[in-house]
């Protein structure tokens, strides 16, 4: 099991995080969420052995991971990192590039754990196809196969489909994490979609003002969010009362004390999300209908 035990990192003055503690067991699907700038990436490169600590440690099952003052190769054989600023080989094919770690003694067998791997981040029409000529997203793609070449038991992945349109995103996200789960490989995701992290995670944690403001599963911290900055990441709410409500856990009645005042309707497909004041707060619920500018409804709490 990973063991981050109170960690404390600056870059230059302002520490980017401090006394951060949590563990990951094997096999476990785990994020890391937080806005923009909140030290997802620096934790996951920290993790990685990137940097020295400035306080702490990191444990792999008994031993420590150390940074680069104590080690000269950085990463761990047994860990693989996925950038966010992937850095692949452009003028050799995908199958080239994913095989890049694995030995040449047997390859026959190399061939066929490309073609796992082609098939598991659903790029096996490209295997022949040079690095320089994919989209941003399809190279995405190609750094995870080529991290899992060699089966770390680790993986740390970096915001891993931000690069995906969302026709491939879904069936990517099922294929790797499916593939991930079954072979115990143990993975660490930083992410600001709650789509990577609601139907897969065992357990998240949430990143503000350098510290881990909460660690539960996704069903807990999604059912009781504890502020406004957990229920953001899951979707639009309204506060009202004291209470943190998601959009849908909010409709129209025909009477009730919660009368607010249309400000925009927004058509999602199956309903519309309307934007509407009331007692001067912004508030969002779910409908089937959408309402014109202007126009005043009462609302009523479903829970
Ligand atoms: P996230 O991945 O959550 O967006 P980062 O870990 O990339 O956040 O960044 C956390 C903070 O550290 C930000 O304020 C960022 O500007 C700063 N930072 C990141 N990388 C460096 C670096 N190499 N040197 C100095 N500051 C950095
Ligand atoms: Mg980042």
């Amino acid at each position: 099991m990973l063991q981050v035990k109170n960690i404390s990192f600056r870059y230059k003055k302002t520490e980017v995080l401090k006394n951060i503690s949590f563990k990951v067991e094997k096999g476990e699907h785990f994020s890391i969420i937080g806005e923009s700038g909140s030290g997802k990436s620096t934790l996951l490169k920290l993790l990685y052995g990137t940097y020295d600590l400035n306080n702490g440690q990191i444990f792999w099952k008994d031993k420590t991971i150390l940074g680069p003052k104590h080690n000269l190769i950085i990463g761990p054989e047994y860990m693989k990192y996925v950038a966010q600023e992937f850095d692949l080989m452009p003028f050799i094919t995908v199958g080239e590039n994913i095989g890049a770690f694995l030995s040449n003694f047997y390859p026959e067998e190399k061939q066929k754990r490309i073609n796992e791997l082609l098939n598991v981040v659903e790029l096996v029409a490209y295997k022949n196809t040079l690095v320089k000529e994919l989209s941003g997203g399809q190279k995405q793609r190609v750094a995870i196969a080529k991290a899992l070449a060699k089966q770390p038991e680790i993986i740390l992945l970096d915001e891993p489909f931000s690069h995906i349109d969302n026709f491939k995103k879904q069936s990517l996200r099922r294929s790797l994490f499916k593939y991930l789960k079954e072979k115990q490989i143990t993975c660490i995701v930083a992410t600001h979609d709650k789509e990577d992290v609601l139907s897969y995670s065992d357990n998240m944690i949430v990143l503000h003002n350098a510290k881990i403001i909460a660690n539960n599963t996704p069903h807990s911290l999604y059912k009781n969010p504890e502020n406004k900055l957990i229920a953001s990441f899951f979707g639009e709410f309204s506060e009202i009362e004291n209470q943190i409500l998601y959009a849908h856990q909010l409709k129209v009645t025909d009477k009730s004390n919660l009368k607010a005042t249309v400000k925009s309707s927004y058509f999602k497909g199956n309903y519309y999300l309307i934007e509407a004041e009331l007692n001067e707060e912004i508030v969002f619920f779910e409908s089937k209908y959408r309402y014109d500018k202007n126009k005043n409804v009462f609302l009523k709490k479903v829970l």
